[in-house]
């Protein structure tokens, strides 16, 4: 799949050259965050857009994803491999375009919509640190060890893949009286993330007022100059323009979320690498089109991306990302 043919990948990528900070500077300067605020730093989205870009064409994306029902505990490993790499591929292809509806909305001045797609964003981050953290644990138990890779990789009933299968199943659109697991609550994931992010509390509860219908009674969204008609104070009606600091707390949140999601993406990479590398799976007509890394020659760069030739490589989890 070509990921640069998606219309949000045109909308991120800014075909114009310009830079994400210099189109959002003149956009939020009116809500006199941009200065004041010693906490909002313009340029981090920045980084955080271009990895973005990068991340999404740095392997390619799945033509085809392996199936799998809910009773198939013995599942194969090209299956638990698919489930690697087709996880990252829809976090990614989802964060692309909720982050790129999200700006193009903010840009247009239409920020509820704006706000309603950086709050699921925000949930898409909050599911992807929780799901990262847990899987991330129980790789390492297994990490380094090939015979441990190699039964790992071949098991339903393996921590990783029951973790991912879960995650990606899970909804109200089947019932669990078929065997499919019903969706966590975002709640209950949220209240994790706080414990080490705090201010992940107030930008959620931010961005769900934000979402809610009756908000504009309150004047957020379109608010700009207050003026006196007669005797009475009047804050001028203009949908489309607005000098709240909403519009602050958007990019912001599209931050924090990256931040959460690109980490997980990477690392679901570094696992399907691991096991392609542990198992020796080399590239076919098979794994081509559902997209897995695959062992590489001795003397060439190791799929993991560590940027080790494969004979010298110890596939390293990825570093941790900064923005
Ligand atoms: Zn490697």
């Amino acid at each position: 799949m070509d990921v640069t043919a998606l219309p949000s990948f045109g909308v991120l990528d800014r075909a114009d050259g310009r830079a994400w900070s210099a189109v959002l500077g003149p956009i939020l300067r009116d809500t006199h965050g941009v200065e004041k605020s010693s906490k909002f730093r313009l340029h981090l989205i920045d980084s955080l857009m271009s990895q973005l870009v990068d991340e999404l064409k740095r392997h390619r994306l799945p033509e085809f994803v392996i199936y799998t029902a809910p009773d198939r505990r013995d599942v194969t490993r090209l299956a638990f491999l698919s489930a690697l790499v087709a996880h990252r591929a829809e976090r990614l292809v989802q964060a692309a375009e909720l982050a790129a509806a999200a700006l193009a909305a903010l840009v247009q001045g239409s920020l509820q919509p704006s706000a309603v797609s950086a709050r699921a964003l925000f949930e898409l981050g909050v599911v992807c640190w929780d799901s990262h953290t847990r899987m991330l644990d129980s790789w390492r138990e297994v990490h380094g060890s090939r015979s441990r890779i190699r039964a790992e990789s071949s098991s339903g009933e393996a921590a990783v893949y029951r973790l991912l299968w879960e995650t990606r199943m899970g909804s109200r659109f089947y019932g669990p009286e078929h065997g499919w697991p019903l969706a966590k609550s975002i709640l209950t994931r949220l209240d994790r993330l706080v414990k080490q992010v705090p201010d992940a509390r107030e930008t959620y509860d931010m961005l769900c007022d934000t979402t809610h219908p009756n908000l504009e009674a309150q004047a957020l969204l379109w608010r700009t100059d207050y003026i006196t008609v007669g005797e009475d104070r009047a804050i001028r009606f203009a949908p489309g323009r607005s000098n709240s600091r909403v519009k602050l707390d958007i990019v912001e949140s599209i931050r924090l979320s990256l931040m959460l999601i690109l980490p997980f993406t990477r690392d679901l990479w570094w696992i399907a690498a691991d096991i392609t590398n542990a198992c020796d799976i080399t590239a076919s007509t098979k794994t081509d089109p559902l997209g897995l890394p695959t062992r590489t020659g001795r003397n060439d760069p190791c799929s993991c991306g560590s940027g080790e030739t494969t004979r010298h490589c110890t596939h390293p989890e990825p570093v941790p990302l900064r923005d």
